[in-house]
């Protein structure tokens, strides 16, 4: 049984949610973790344009100012996209460019932080180390964004929501989508393969799909042909065929069924031992909770009430935690679970999804149990509440 840390979203001027947030980091360990030079990664996710249920910047700010206080050398990252969202060459999040010019206007700078903000694997999403795994039922090597093999200790900042693919997006979510590169990426959510509509291609006549391969593994015959062995996924063919020519000619097979998450679940294991599960902390935010990811260009609806903050050291637990916490809650009444019960999955009415069988299934349970079996965690945790008495009225009352 693993611990998990908890500390609701009640807020007083004695104990806001930043104090919350640094008694969690308290709680795990990290003040003392923490030594002059550690180098600690900050993961989150800056979201996508037109999303306004992403983590505030205050939040990453404040665990910038914790690692700093502990004599740490803090950076702030993310990753690189794939082609889809909100504008720009290649869809907002796909080069660190753009992703970084977007993180600024959702308010994440260097200035705003209190440290460097950058890409952790690289400015096409391609600089990773390749790690293998054992016991995966599809993957084999995971593609692991550089930056993590440089970090002596890892917080994983995660906003807890829904993910079409996972069901619930949270800890596990932000460790094998969030800190792997393209080709990885590429692999979840469509099995890593771009085809040529060669009806839709113009050929040689055009070719601007050429020249933005990092990898120069597209060739033109009467039409572009893609070395699918030698593609690092990256997607920006496809984001320039489609958002610069308006050809639509590089296409892929988006992917909704229940064998994603089994994928990103493997990717997980493969970054926690790119370095070794003990460089890992984890929190979960589990505020503005709607059925989309921060990747969707879209600030939907919260499902439920905001619910507070979460903290461990086991990425099953505190994620089994936090769904079970937002099954609990109250639905909102025009949310996508209105006229559902506490206790209901919430993720399931949202994302369902159907099996081979035509079955309906519940992604973020058929996520968890996955990475119980891949050794990721447990699935039974003992949650410690914290909290902090309000003083007497008298000086350090505000
Ligand atoms: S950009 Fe699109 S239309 Fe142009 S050559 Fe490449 S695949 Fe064909
Ligand atoms: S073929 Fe397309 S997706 Fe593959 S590496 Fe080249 S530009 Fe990226």
């Amino acid at each position: 049984m693993s611990k998990v840390i908890f500390t609701d979203r009640s807020a007083e001027p004695h104990y806001n949610m930043l104090d919350k947030l640094e008694h969690v980091f308290q709680e795990l360990g990290l003040d003392e973790a923490i030594q002059p030079g550690t180098r600690v990664q900050v993961k989150t996710h800056f979201g996508n344009w037109g999303n306004t249920n992403y983590i505030r910047p205050a939040y990453v700010r404040k665990l910038v100012d914790l690692v700093k206080d502990a004599g740490g050398i803090p950076f702030v990252t993310e990753t690189c996209g794939l082609g889809y969202g909100a504008g720009g060459r290649y869809g907002g999040r796909t080069t660190a460019i753009e992703y970084l010019t977007m993180a600024a206007h959702h308010g994440f700078t260097e200035a705003s932080m209190g440290a460097p903000l950058m890409m952790a694997d690289g400015y096409w999403g391609t600089d990773v180390r390749t790690v293998s795994i054992e016991g995966g039922d599809f993957v084999e090597t995971v593609h692991v964004a550089s930056a993590v093999l440089d970090s002596d200790i890892v917080i994983m900042l995660t906003h807890a929501k829904g993910h079409g693919l996972g069901g619930l997006g949270g800890t596990l979510k932000n460790l094998g989508i969030g800190l792997v590169g393209k080709r990885s990426k590429s692999k979840m959510h469509f099995g890593g393969d771009f085809t040529i509509n060669e009806e839709k291609c113009l050929g040689p006549e055009c070719g601007k799909c050429m020249p933005v391969c990092p990898v120069n593994c597209i060739s033109m015959n009467d039409k572009a042909v893609i070395d699918n062995d030698s593609c690092m996924g990256c997607s920006h063919c496809r984001s320039i065929c489609q958002s610069v020519v308006k050809a639509k000619a590089v296409q892929v097979v988006w992917r909704a069924n229940e064998e994603q998450a089994h994928v990103f679940v493997e990717n997980a294991v493969g970054v926690v031992n790119s370095i070794g599960r003990d460089k890992f902390y984890y929190i979960n935010l589990a505020i503005d909770i709607s059925d989309k990811c921060d990747c969707w260009n879209v600030g939907a609806p919260l499902l439920v009430h905001d619910i507070g903050i979460f903290g461990s050291r086991d990425p099953v637990a505190i994620d089994q935690a936090t769904l079970d916490a937002i099954n609990d809650a109250v639905p909102n009444p025009n949310s996508a679970v209105a006229g559902l019960e506490c206790g209901e999955p919430k993720f399931m009415t949202a994302h369902a999804c159907k099996d081979k069988s035509g079955e309906i299934i519940h992604l973020a349970e058929n996520q968890l149990a996955h990475a119980k079996k891949m050794g990721l965690g447990s699935r039974e945790y003992e949650l410690v509440t914290i909290t902090k008495e309000k003083p007497e009225r008298g000086s350090d009352w505000p």
